[in-house]
């Protein structure tokens, strides 16, 4: 999407794109909803993105030499910031993301503050030295030591525009590093936000700090120094940016796009599944790199599965854009909205069937109609590529084997879900899914849990972001072995000679023999070294 920031006047700007890059170097924050501009965002010069992220290592050796629980209690002085303040904020998202105020609250504000609540309170214990045990040299101290990278440039798309930053930004800070932040150019008013929450709750200054722009900015932060980048975003971008990368060998965690699927089998609870689905398909416009985008139903229960998901959704939905509990607002960006509406209208004329699609308010906003349906074939565009909206694709399968094919038949691989009564049968092919996470009898629900990690295979991601393996994802590992003096043979050592190199076989083979009487006896043939050292004869 960042080709939407081309340049344009504000003048003619487009009242149609949502946010335009306008040639006096401005981000116009926009309501979706309403085209109406909320405010000017000044972009920070590409040249000068190297200038921040001096500043932010600066920053950074004070607040890593702060104690774990005095960055604890700071960080959570912001989390009870976030919880104090819900409403506005929600509202703020709201109103410049063009989801719900509800969604703002449910899959934006509840992660956001538990994951940095969680993280500054799980950093000490993440990050206490570990012990190595060494079984060649049983006596040594052997540990691993964890310090923080430095400065973490952190790159986020629009979707979700607080969450999806501060799953990079919680656990980078809570590991003691500083960081750079940029969010998209369709969601600079929400970055706008974060900072001024940090400062407001009283964050230490220049450890969190954030540049504005498009892709050219986000291109400069990879460029600029920083110790490492988590970027999130769509597949082509992520290629970029860890080609960029590759320049400087800065480390990447890229989470990338995805076309999730669902497996609904024959004993799945199918009121249950149509429900999860509807959710999992739909929820904040289907605008989840985990939304559900292929739904495979046994053809068993397909008719009865298709009917359950259609009539749950023409009684439970609702689509006004006036009406508070309206549970859809309208997609972030035209753009966005575009390439959905064209997914669907190119499926249309070939062929698929429209089960269910739910009017869309007439007025200026970005939106879509949430639309189920079924017939997709290969030839059409719905049927591999993102299409990140709301629309649920039904397939039918014959059997779990066929399902699993179909299912790893994609380019990506982020999440998928399974519906099923039988757990044993679940967990099998929860197995055999090429995916970074799978979940049984529900979908697209791990992503607000702290403790588990995301991330995708395949064209969507490298790394995992989240659970403690990202606060030493954000640290240098250094790896300490100290020899105590309590291993006296030092076999390696020179003089090189007869006993010693019959002594390192010996434990070659007593290490390793396949078979115990063998390395029972190399084991009674090296003790005496082992224990004593060499004779100088030797
Ligand atoms: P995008 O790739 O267009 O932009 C993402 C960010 O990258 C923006 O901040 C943008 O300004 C920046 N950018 C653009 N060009 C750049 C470059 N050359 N170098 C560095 N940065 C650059 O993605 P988007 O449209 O904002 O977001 C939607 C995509 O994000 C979807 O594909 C979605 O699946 C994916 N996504 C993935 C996850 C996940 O966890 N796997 C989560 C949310 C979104």
């Amino acid at each position: 999407m960042s080709q939407a920031g081309t340049a344009q006047t504000e003048k003619g700007a487009a009242k149609r794109r949502c946010p335009v890059i306008t040639e006096d170097g401005f981000i116009l924050s926009m309501n979706p909803r309403t085209g109406e501009t909320l405010k000017k965002i000044p972009i920070t010069p590409a040249d000068d993105v190297k200038k921040v992220v001096a500043e932010a290592r600066e920053a950074q050796k004070r607040w890593a030499a702060l104690p774990f629980f005095e960055r604890e209690r700071a960080l959570k002085k912001v989390s009870q910031y976030f919880l104090d303040n819900m409403d506005t904020i929600a509202e703020e998202i709201a109103k410049e993301n063009g989801k719900t105020v509800y969604e703002a609250v449910l899959m934006e504000l509840l992660g956001a503050i538990d994951f940095i609540t969680w993280f500054a309170g799980r950093a000490k214990k993440a990050l206490k030295d570990r012990k190595v045990p060494l079984h060649l040299m049983p006596t040594a101290r052997s540990y691993l030591t964890y310090k923080p990278v430095g400065v973490v440039g952190v790159i986020a798309p629009w979707n979700y525009p607080l969450i999806t930053p501060i799953s990079d930004i919680a656990p980078a800070l809570a590991a003691g590093n500083a960081v750079v932040f940029k969010p998209s150019e369709f969601s600079s008013g929400v970055g706008q936000l974060i900072e001024r929450c940090f400062k407001e709750a009283g964050f230490p200054a220049g450890v969190l700090r954030a540049v504005y722009g498009g892709g050219d900015v986000g291109a400069a932060l990879v460029s600029s120094g920083v110790d490492h980048i988590g970027f999130t975003g769509s597949t082509a971008t992520g290629k970029k940016v860890m080609e960029t990368a590759a320049k400087t060998l800065t480390p990447v965690t890229l989470e990338l796009g995805g076309k999730d699927p669902a497996i609904v089998l024959m004993d799945a609870d199918l009121d249950e599944a149509a429900q999860g689905i509807l959710w999992g398909g739909f929820s904040n416009m289907g605008q989840t790199c985990a939304s559900v985008e292929r739904v495979y139903v046994h053809e068993g229960v397909y008719n009865k599965f298709r009917d359950k998901l259609v009539e749950q959704a023409k009684q439970h939905l609702n689509m006004d854009a006036a009406n508070p509990q309206s549970q859809f607002g309208s997609m972030n960006n035209e753009l966005q909205a575009a390439l959905v509406n064209n997914q669907l209208k190119d499926a249309e004329e070939k062929g698929a069937n429209v089960l269910f699609r739910l009017e869309t308010p007439k007025n200026d906003g970005f939106y879509v109609a949430p639309t189920i349906i079924d017939g997709v074939t290969e030839d059409m565009e719905l049927f591999a590529a993102e299409t990140f909206g709301p629309i649920i694709p039904l397939y039918p399968f014959s059997s779990a084997d066929e399902a699993i094919n179909k299912a790893n038949d994609s380019p990506y691989g982020l999440s998928a879900s399974i519906w099923t009564k039988n757990y044993n049968r679940g967990e099998m092919i929860a197995r055999s899914l090429h995916a970074g996470v799978v979940t049984i009898n529900d979908h697209m629900i791990t992503p607000g849990f702290a403790e588990a990690p995301w991330g995708g295979v395949k064209d969507s991601g490298i790394g995992r972001i989240k659970s403690e393996d990202a606060l030493r994802g954000f640290s240098e590992v250094k790896y300490i072995y100290h020899d105590r003096g309590m291993m006296p043979h030092k076999a390696w050592r020179y003089p090189y000679n007869k006993a010693k190199l019959a002594f390192l076989k010996d434990m070659a083979i007593a290490n390793n023999d396949m078979s115990f009487v063998n390395r029972a006896k190399a084991y009674m043939r090296v003790l005496p070294q082992f224990l004593f050292g060499f004779k100088k004869q030797d």
